[in-house]
């Protein structure tokens, strides 16, 4: 049990509510195929990748590293190549979505379906598009149904990204919620941080690509959603 009882629980999405990174992963490599490209990122070059923010970056640092030649010919991020293969990849994604294809965290289901058995409200805090969450749990009616979550906030929602508290303050404001009523869930320590700076409690629960990094000031580690089952009974 936790010390204190809570109303409601605020998931991230990437990460948290879904391993959406692997199908990042997995279309990356889908779209270097369709290129003819010799390229396919493992799950371990794609987590030393993932220190590079921005898609067409992480391409062309890729190049960088396998054909410095090619490099050196690109006009950096922007180039037509870069660009063209990025935007392939962002369309399969969006197919990839809306297929099914992302997997849901371990104990995500069983652990929604118990917080509304016992009438916890559940929301939203992610800086990803309302698209792409959308697009999300529209592939997951059964586990996700959108009428599930009293709020999203998402992207569009916000002028500073994590970890800048802004989207946890915005889904209190519209759950009329304080902080000490509510728990957010989170897989990364710009997530941890964003809910901290909100004052909420957080529950740390690594995803694929953030197991042994540093988690930030967390207040408890779990190794996945099933363990947080037994904890919000009140
Ligand atoms: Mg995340």
């Amino acid at each position: 049990m936790l010390n204190f009882a809570i109303d409601a629980l605020i998931f991230d999405v990437d990460g948290t509510l879904a391993e959406t990174e692997e199908l990042h992963r997995i279309c990356f490599n889908r779209a270097f195929a369709e290129a003819g490209l010799p390229w396919s990122w493992s799950v371990a070059q794609y987590r030393r990748l993932l220190t590079t923010t921005g898609g067409r970056e992480r391409i062309l640092r890729w190049i960088e590293e396998v054909e410095p030649e090619r490099a050196a010919r690109l006009a950096g991020p922007e180039d037509p190549f870069v660009r063209a293969l990025h935007a392939r990849k962002t369309e399969l994604y969006a197919e990839g979505v809306r297929a099914g294809e992302v997997a849901l965290c371990p104990g995500i289901p069983e652990l929604l379906a118990q917080a509304r058995a016992l009438g916890i409200r559940l929301a939203i805090a992610t800086t990803t598009s309302r698209a792409n969450v959308e697009a999300l749990l529209d592939a997951h009616p059964t586990a996700l149904p959108r009428e599930w979550f009293a709020t999203m906030v998402c992207g569009e929602d916000t002028v500073r990204k994590k970890p800048d508290p802004e989207v946890y303050r915005i889904a209190l404001a519209r759950l009329g919620v304080g902080p000490v009523r509510a728990l957010a869930v989170e897989d990364s320590k710009n997530g941890v941080l964003a809910a901290k700076g909100a004052g909420l409690a957080v529950v740390a629960i690594p995803s694929l690509y953030t197991r042994g990094d540093d988690l930030g000031p967390f207040d408890l580690l779990l190794a996945s959603a099933a363990e947080l089952i037994p904890l919000i009974g009140r």
